[in-house]
């Protein structure tokens, strides 16, 4: 057998010994280690590391320009919260009702996202809620690439700040940043990835199950799974 060959067969056979042992140990669940890219990427910023609560950091950031949203948002939407929770929402951008009152998820989609919560006992005030994006992009069109990289790392320094042991990424594209994969989100879910410290779980976003309803069960049956490991952990 050549070199390559044989190299490739023990990368399989380590992968297959680690995917087993996973398997034993937690079940149907497979732990996914964050790729280094998904650290190099989503950094918090060395300029900010001596802001240590939430109220100074939005203070310090809550006039960026550092894209194109900058201009065009009518307001900044830095998250909302509290600031110790265990458990963090987190979607791709603020939307129409967002960008006007300067909070997450206060339209339809917000009153959705708050069933979800009390389905699994928790209250808004419980949780930490907030976007990759701190400004809304035009028409709702999807976040662009170079907009995430430059307002992604305002994102890792609120995680850095809360330490929550839970984040929930709401939608495809939220999740498909933080884990730095092109996965669809249907291949995202129902597995707990580290990251940042927190386990990461992923659902659809409330918005999507306003147009979808078929897509309620599936993010109940995510909502199962965040429960069992919070009950597991807390
Ligand atoms: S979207 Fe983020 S990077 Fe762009 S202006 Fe707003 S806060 Fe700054």
């Amino acid at each position: 057998m050549s070199d390559i060959r044989k190299e490739f067969k023990d990368i399989l056979n380590n992968a297959e010994s680690y995917l087993m042992q996973q398997e034993q140990l937690f079940g149907g669940i497979i732990y996914k280690t964050s790729a280094s890219k998904i650290e190099k990427t989503s950094a918090p910023l060395a300029e900010f590391q001596s802001v240590n609560s939430l109220d100074e950091f939005n203070a310090q950031i809550s006039s960026c320009k550092k894209c194109s949203l900058g201009d065009t948002r009518k307001n900044f939407v830095f998250g909302v919260g509290n600031p110790n929770a265990k458990v963090m929402f987190v979607g791709e951008a603020p939307g129409a009702d967002e960008d006007a009152q300067g909070e997450p998820f206060v339209g339809r989609a917000g009153q959705l996202l708050n069933k979800i919560l009390e389905a699994v006992q928790l209250k808004r005030e419980d949780v930490y809620i907030c976007n990759i994006l701190k400004c809304r992009p035009p028409d709702n069109r999807d976040p662009m690439l170079k907009e995430m990289e430059l307002c992604s790392p305002y994102l890792s320094k609120q995680i850095e700040l809360i330490k929550p042991k839970f984040i929930i990424c709401l939608g495809r594209i939220a999740a498909q940043w933080l884990l730095q994969t092109s996965d669809s989100l249907t291949a995202m879910r129902q597995k707990v990835y580290n990251y940042q410290g927190a386990k990461l779980i992923v659902t659809y976003h409330p918005a999507a199950l306003l147009r979808n309803p078929n897509w309620k069960r599936p993010t109940w049956e995510d909502m199962q799974l965040f429960q069992k490991l919070y009950n597991e952990q807390m």
